[in-house]
């Protein structure tokens, strides 16, 4: 039946569109059209309904209408973020060939297409799809399969910056690197994506994308990873472990998938070792809020609090300075050298800055012209960039106080070619187009050929004003206009009334009738063509010599990538910590003393955040000491143990205790009047934790899981944070579990803590833990209302005043007083309360370490243990196999 087959033949357009799109699966395929990009079929349905475009059809396919919609090409970032942010991938499909190439070889045949790229969260470069002051960071997971543990790593690529890392870690450590980089996609193999105890776990984020056994295949990542950075072997990169080249090597084939093979400025991958920054866990890190809060804002935040940067690439160290505050006592020290420089010169620091205030985000321009997606603008901003870099490495090099720190970004800086921005100076407009398609970006003189081009563009131009006089004078039509559109190119335009003086007249030109309008009449001459034709060549020739000239910058550029990034991450870290000395003066904040020993003692520490809030509204923040240094300065330190009403001010000092130590190791000044600080490995914190009804759990079980962690993992170096434990379960419980916990930390974690608590009868156990210190907050009674002081000192609060906070919150009067007779009857019964009883009664906890206990906790388990090393089976007769049994079994 013809009929038939005409409705269900294919087009040949249709054709190459199915065959690219079974070849990209899994992304919404951008199929470019001219001036728009297409989507077909399912992927226009989903498309259509995420940007709200509407859905229409484009002829049949298979007998069947062909859903379609599109968005135009100029507008397609702002639809590519929308999509990406709504966790899908883009295959962007472009035209690779001049239709009239198409047109050559048929009436029929279709222009050559192919996918030039895959748009993913983790894999993105343009500005307009990136935040300036966060990095965008891709990380891969690998797990090796141990006999005992698995262990994993991580690696992880901004490209947009060219950033690379990579860790090994066990599975908490991998968790908590995946907190500090929160980052934009994260990529796993098929195997550990499927796995049922990690199911949960990769639904917390939001791109996560599965790959297959050849992206995270160990038994090639060598070779991938060396090929991919043109070396040998990867050896010079430091030692790998398997994981960790499996990860690294995942990431690269991933970003040369995505990017089509471009190859990208990546820097080495660089290895961070598990104990070179102060590990924090994901809930602390949540709790804390430092990079933002738990509604997830940068507004409110530690980050938004302290960041005085003036330039995004500042921004985002500082970010990452946040996210993994160091451990090493003299690389802290270090960075306080430098805050501390800047600090006491203020006009070096100001000067330093209003520098730094004017220059671009050259590391993303690097990347951009990398890949090929780089435009004038990307140019001028590396010339900047790099003139700043000279300016400030010629000022700060001459500084007499420098510091080590600030030599070695001035070393980056001298490192420079000035040849290479004066060059661009000379080659660059000062007014760039934003797209190198636009030309007009060189400027005049910089090359011959393209102002011989210019000049006779010009010069065309000039001879079709003195014709538009000519035809004038001609015609006797003093109102007759040469204009100019796309798409008539230049005509001749008179008002109708006169069209009919062009067309009889005797003339030394014949006019061409073009088009009529409704009130003018628009013809062409040949003078006028021939006019026409040779601005257009040269036009069209001056810009295939700029952009000939633009490829010669770039590849120059390119050939500087290393100083380049070099001297854009110093620029970056000056930026800090001028940022921090200028922090520290406008906030007063002292440079802490970090040591290694254990201490920790704060004299008149602010909560950061809390502080800057309050200036704007009520009175002054009230300072506070906090000390939980080894008492007489040995053994392990201080827990305090804190009472107080609601409200008092108690989860804000436990906080502002933590983000001190956060502050001092990434290399800031803290608030407060002086500050010890003995090195923190890892710190903890379970603050106020809230439902987690997404994955199903109470907010007491949120609690006890974190509490778990912290019993289990914190050393005599961390720092612990419990605010309000066991509140979340019935009272007993809760005393229990609350008092269990405060004896495990004191008795074997042996940390350095603060533990809030509404159990008053807790404040008994300073009694009997020499570490265990009570402090409160202070309130004063004033004609039956609560007055709080915000005050913390020695000693436990009397009571907790709830009736009266309950009172301050609006509570009916009436439920006040029924509370108050409740809560009298109560405290009367209390001298019998079975809690205070047990204070006295209770053993201790059996402080051992879970580890020691087979070896020392059992003499007799320790005798058969040493017993049985001695013992090789494959030595024994079964008469002494028997005999060795015997005496074993004595020893039990
Ligand atoms: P608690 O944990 O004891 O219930 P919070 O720490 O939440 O109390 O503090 C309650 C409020 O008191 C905070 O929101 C803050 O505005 C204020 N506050 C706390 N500490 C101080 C302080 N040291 N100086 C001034 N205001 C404070």
């Amino acid at each position: 039946d013809p009929a038939r087959d005409a409705s269900t033949r294919v087009t040949p357009m249709m054709e190459q569109y199915v065959e690219i799109k079974a070849a990209n699966p899994d992304s919404l395929l951008f199929y470019r059209m001219g001036d728009f990009y297409e989507l077909f079929f399912q992927d226009a349905e989903i498309a259509s309904r995420a940007l709200g475009i509407v859905l229409t059809k484009r002829g049949k396919h298979l007998g069947e209408d062909i859903p379609m919609c599109g968005v135009p090409v100029e507008r397609a970032d702002e639809y590519l973020h929308r999509l990406i942010a709504l966790g899908h991938r883009v295959a962007v499909c472009e035209q690779i060939e001049d239709p009239a190439e198409a047109r050559k070889r048929g009436p029929k045949s279709v222009v050559r297409r192919d996918v030039t790229r895959l748009v993913t969260p983790g894999t993105l470069t343009e500005d307009t799809l990136l935040d300036a002051r966060r990095n965008n960071y891709l990380a891969a997971i690998a797990r090796a399969r141990g006999s005992s543990d698995d262990s994993y790593a991580i690696a992880w690529i901004d490209i947009s910056t060219g950033e690379f890392g990579v860790a090994e870690r066990d599975r908490i450590g991998l968790q908590a690197e995946v907190a500090r980089l929160a980052p934009g996609e994260i990529i796993v193999s098929d195997a550990l994506y499927g796995e049922t105890d990690w199911v949960p776990y990769w639904r917390e984020f939001r791109h996560v994308t599965p790959l297959g056994r050849d992206v995270f295949d160990g038994a090639t990542a060598e070779r991938r990873l060396s090929d991919f950075f043109h070396v040998a072997t990867t050896a010079g990169f430091g030692p790998m472990s398997r994981p960790e080249l499996t990860a690294a090597a995942a990431c690269v084939t991933y970003v040369e998938r995505t990017q089509l093979g471009k190859r990208l400025p990546l820097s080495p991958p660089s290895r961070e070792s598990a104990g070179a920054v102060l590990s924090i866990d994901a809930a602390t890190r949540a709790n804390l809020e430092l990079v933002v809060t738990l509604s997830g804002d940068r507004q409110g935040s530690l980050l938004a609090t302290i960041d005085r940067t003036v330039t995004s690439a500042g921004s985002r160290l500082l970010v990452q300075r946040l996210s993994a505050p160091l451990t090493d006592v003299a690389m802290i020290v270090a960075r306080h050298d430098a805050v501390e420089a800047f600090a006491t010169h203020r006009s070096t620091r100001w000067n330093l800055r209003d520098t730094l205030r004017g220059c671009p985000d050259f590391a993303r321009s690097l990347s951009r012209l990398v890949v090929g997606r780089g435009g004038p603008r990307d140019l001028a901003a590396i010339r900047d960039g790099l003139t700043t870099a000279s300016a400030i490495g010629d000022a700060l090099g001459v500084w007499p106080e420098r510091t080590a720190e600030i030599s070695a970004h001035i070393e980056a800086l001298a490192a420079i070619n000035r040849d290479g921005a004066a060059e661009l100076t000379r080659a660059l407009n000062d007014d760039l187009p934003l797209l190198k398609r636009d030309g007009g970006f060189i400027r005049a003189a910089y090359a011959a050929p393209l102002d011989e081009l210019r000049a006779l563009r010009d010069e065309s131009r000039r001879v079709i004003a003195q014709l538009q006089a000519q035809y004038a004078e001609e015609t006797g039509v003093k109102a007759l206009k040469i204009r100019h559109n796309n798409v008539l190119g230049y005509f001749v335009e008179v008002t109708a009334q006169h069209a009919d003086k062009l067309l009889t007249a005797p003339l030394n030109q014949t006019f061409i009738h073009r088009q009529t309008l409704a009130g003018q009449v628009r013809f062409t001459t040949t003078t006028l063509g021939e006019l026409e034709a040779k601005i257009s060549t040269a036009g069209d020739r001056a810009l295939a010599i700029e952009l000939e000239l633009f490829e010669e910058l770039s590849s120059r550029v390119m050939l500087e990538i290393d100083v380049i990034k070099a001297a854009a991450q110093a620029l970056a870290a000056l930026d800090v910590a001028s940022a921090l000395a200028e922090l520290s003066v406008e906030q007063r904040y002292v440079r802490p003393t970090i040591s290694d020993d254990l201490s920790f003692a704060i004299a008149g520490g602010r909560h950061p955040v809390v502080e800057q809030a309050l200036l704007k509204d009520s009175g002054p923040f009230v300072a506070n000491d906090c000390d939980l240094s080894p008492p007489r300065d040995k053994g392990p330190g201080r827990i305090w143990l804190l009472t107080g009403p609601n409200m008092a001010g108690k989860s804000t000092f436990l906080r502002q205790n933590a983000l001190i130590a956060v502050l001092a190791q990434m290399g800031s000044f803290v608030p407060a009047t002086s500050a010890t600080i003995g090195v923190i490995d890892r710190l903890f914190s379970r603050v106020g934790a809230a439902d987690d009804l997404a994955r199903g759990r109470s907010t007491f079980m949120v609690e006890m899981v974190e509490t778990a962690a912290i019993l289990n993992q914190a050393t005599e170096r961390s720092l612990v944070i419990l605010d309000e434990i066991g509140r979340g379960t019935a009272t007993f419980d809760g005393l229990s579990i609350a008092w269990a916990a405060i004896e495990h930390l004191h008795e074997v974690n042996r940390s350095r803590a603060l533990f809030a608590t509404h159990y008053h009868e807790l404040t008994a156990l300073a009694a009997r833990l020499s570490r265990l210190h009570n402090a409160t907050v202070r309130v004063k009674e004033w004609q039956g209302d609560v007055v709080f002081l915000h005050e913390v000192v020695a000693g436990a609060a009397d009571r907790s005043y709830g009736i009266q906070v309950a009172k301050l919150a609006g509570l009916p009067m009436p439920v006040i007083e029924k509370a108050k007779v409740v809560l009298a009857q109560l405290e009367a019964e209390d001298r019998m309360s079975p809690a205070r009883r047990l204070i006295d009664d209770l053993p201790l906890f059996a402080a051992v370490k879970p580890t020691e206990k087979t070896a020392s906790a059992d003499p007799a388990a320790a005798e058969i243990a040493a017993a049985l090393a001695t013992i090789n089976p494959d030595d024994l007769s079964p008469r002494e196999a028997l005999e060795a049994l015997y005496q074993l079994k004595a020893k039990a």
